[in-house]
């Protein structure tokens, strides 16, 4: 089959590749990949800058939906022609601290599908069927594909902020991530206010639709200003900051009230410097989150079944994957929303 390949550590280095077509084995399942998601993640595994675990030659890819193909010895309760969508933790240690509290997330020996094992760009996948999830018969394939990234954001809104209903979020990057956590935040009864760049002026449009009670681009408008206004005055009780942008820190600080919340969200790729003082002064909680665990898939999935989270609206392109390259480009220069790719078209 043909699968895109990062096939050895430096800048660059992927292709599209044969390699064989891979096949269960005990306590796994073979998967036909419907479609997969191109994550922010996914360039820094092609510029060879990300700090999680790569094993080239590897095929990439860990945000994927489709349907069991064929089903490896000892594995029961999963059958040929279930839909599903798999957590990207392929094999984690099982007794550090964190695994043994569920936080496999934060397993320091956890290995990835697309980064360690072989990943979804690729027409069949093979995967452990305990990391499985039974795809609810409302959701499409295609929307299941982004079930990785929303259960990212549940974890870091369900497992490490609170959020009230009526509660005023300044959320900080408008791209898929963020606009996920803005239907994440509504459906915990929050008012939210979105911030991009003029950049972003089609994703504050996008925000505005999915439930934004107000957008603003900083570089337009005083951000300082806006958030007064939002809040009366007071600051507002939640930071959601998903653009991973080291400038976005310092006025997000600014704009929390006393006692707030402030949740980071996106990676910085790089240190980053702020006012972190005002932590002290306001006892700001501040905390950061990193990937998913079994319950954010459930939470995730039972949201978008339910209708509270609409995946769909976050898919802007679908294209072959062949044409990975001009995708990446795509996604890279901050066109579009999510980028899905069809690997049966190579
Ligand atoms: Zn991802
Ligand atoms: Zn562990």
């Amino acid at each position: 089959m043909k699968a895109l390949v990062k096939f050895a550590p430096g800048n660059g280095n992927m292709e599209i590749r044969d390699v064989p077509e891979p096949e269960p084995g005990p306590g796994q399942v073979k998967i036909v990949v419907e479609k997969t998601g191109i994550c922010g993640s996914d360039l820094h595994i092609f510029h060879s800058d990300i700090a999680i675990p790569v094993r080239p030659p590897v095929v990439t890819g860990h945000e994927f939906a489709g349907t069991i193909c064929a089903v490896g010895e000892a594995v029961t309760g999963w059958s040929v022609g279930d839909r599903v969508v798999c957590e990207t933790a392929f094999s984690v240690c099982g007794i550090c601290s964190a695994c043994r509290a569920g936080y496999y997330n934060l397993c320091p020996e956890r290995k990835t599908l697309g980064y360690w094992y072989n990943g979804a760009f690729a027409p069949f996948v093979v995967v452990p069927a305990a990391r499985l999830h039974r795809l609810p018969a409302a959701i499409s394939l295609e929307e299941a594909a982004l079930t990785e990234p929303l259960a990212c954001i549940a974890h870091a809104i369900f497992d490490l902020t609170t959020i009230a209903p009526a509660d005023l979020v300044l959320l900080t990057g408008p791209g898929s991530v963020g606009l996920g956590a803005l239907q994440m935040a509504r459906a915990h009864g929050a008012r939210v206010l979105v911030a991009g760049t003029r950049q972003d002026a089609g994703r504050l449009k996008a925000a505005l639709v999915l439930g934004a009670e107000r957008t603003v681009a900083v570089d337009e408008e005083p951000l300082q200003e806006v958030v007064r206004e939002f809040s009366g005055g007071a600051g507002v009780d939640v930071v959601l900051e998903c653009s991973g942008s080291g400038q976005a820190v310092d006025g997000c600080l600014q704009a929390l009230r006393r006692r707030g919340q402030f949740t980071q969200i996106g990676l910085f790729g790089k240190p980053v410097s702020a006012n972190l003082e005002l932590i002290c002064y306001r006892e700001i909680r501040f905390t950061g989150s990193l990937g998913s665990r079994y319950s954010s898939w459930e939470k995730a999935l039972a949201l978008m079944a339910s209708g509270a989270i609409k995946a769909g609206a976050l898919i802007s392109d679908i294209m072959p994957l062949r044409s990975w390259a001009a995708a990446f480009e795509k996604f890279e220069s901050k066109q579009g929303l999510k980028l899905l790719l069809d690997p049966r078209q190579v």
